[in-house]
C-alpha cells in the first residue's frame, strides 16, 4: 500500500530566517521523510500583536535566500498577503484544497506548542493536519498537558530530536541594533541582504508590515 505523500508546512515570521529555523526544518524533514517543507512567511503575525515587523517583501526574500539550495525546501506567499492576521487554520485549509491528497504536517518549535491552546482554533488546526515539534532550548513543556487543552492533537503530535540552537529572531534584531556580529547566526546571504538594506538598525522598523 502506498503511503500519502506528507508534505511539510512551516509558517513563521521569519524577521529574519536563521540557522534555528533551518536545523528545525531540516530535521523534521528527515525523520518525518518530508516530500517537501514549504516554508510560509507570514503577512501579520497574528501571534505578535502591536510588535512591529519588517516589510514583508523583505521578510519574503530573506527566507527565499536562506533556503536556497536546500532540494526539499521550498517558498510560498500564500500567507504574505493582507493587513488582517492570517489565522493558520485558514492557511491549512488553503493548502489542502489545493492538495487534497497529501497529509500536511505543521511544523513548530517547543515555545509554540507551548502557546498552542492559545492559538485561534487550535482544535481546527490539528484536523487538518499533523503537528511536528522540536526543541527550543531554554523551554519546556508538557505535551499532555497541551493534549488536554487540545483533544484533537491526540494521536496527531510527533515530537521530533532536532538540534538545539540558541538562536532567535530577537536577538539578532538586537545584535544588529547594537552593532554586533549575527555572522553565522543566520546564512550568509540573509547576511549579506541584512547589511545592504540596513535592517534592524532603528528600534522599529520604519514602515511596519508595508510590502
Ligand atoms: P522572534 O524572536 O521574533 O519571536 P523566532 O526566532 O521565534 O522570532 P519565528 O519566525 O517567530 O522566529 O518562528 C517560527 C517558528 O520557528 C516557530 O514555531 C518557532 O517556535 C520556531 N523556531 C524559531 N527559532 C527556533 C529555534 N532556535 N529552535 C527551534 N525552533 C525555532
Amino acid at each position: 500500500m502506498t503511503r500519502a505523500r506528507r508534505v511539510g508546512i512551516f509558517g513563521g515570521t521569519f524577521d529574519p530566517i536563521h540557522h534555528g529555523h533551518l536545523a528545525l526544518a531540516e530535521a523534521v524533514g528527515q525523520a518525518l521523510d518530508l516530500e517537501h517543507v514549504i516554508f510560509y512567511p507570514v503577512g501579520t503575525p497574528p501571534h505578535k500583536p502591536g510588535a512591529p515587523v519588517s516589510a514583508a517583501q523583505a521578510r519574503y526574500r530573506m527566507t527565499e535566500l536562506g533556503i536556497a539550495g536546500n532540494e526539499r525546501f521550498a517558498i510560498s506567499d500564500l500567507d504574505l498577503a493582507g493587513e488582517a492576521p492570517s489565522y493558520t487554520v485558514d492557511l491549512l485549509r488553503e493548502i489542502h484544497a489545493r492538495v487534497p491528497d497529501a497529509t500536511l504536517v505543521f511544523i513548530i518549535g517547543a515555545d509554540s506548542l507551548r502557546d498552542f491552546p492559545t492559538w485561534h482554533d487550535p482544535d481546527g488546526i490539528a484536523r487538518m493536519c499533523r503537528l511536528a515539534v522540536g526543541a527550543r532550548p531554554g523551554v519546556e513543556v508538557d505535551p499532555d498537558q497541551i493534549m488536554a487543552r487540545v483533544p484533537a492533537l491526540h494521536d496527531r503530535l510527533d515530537l521530533v530530536e532536532t538540534p538545539r540552537l540558541d538562536i532567535s529572531a530577537t536577538e539578532i534584531r538586537q545584535r544588529v541594533r547594537a552593532g554586533q556580529s549575527i555572522r553565522y547566526l543566520v546564512p550568509d546571504p540573509v547576511w549579506d541582504f541584512i547589511r545592504s538594506r540596513k535592517l534592524y538598525r532603528q528600534a522599529s522598523p520604519p514602515s511596519p508590515n508595508s510590502r
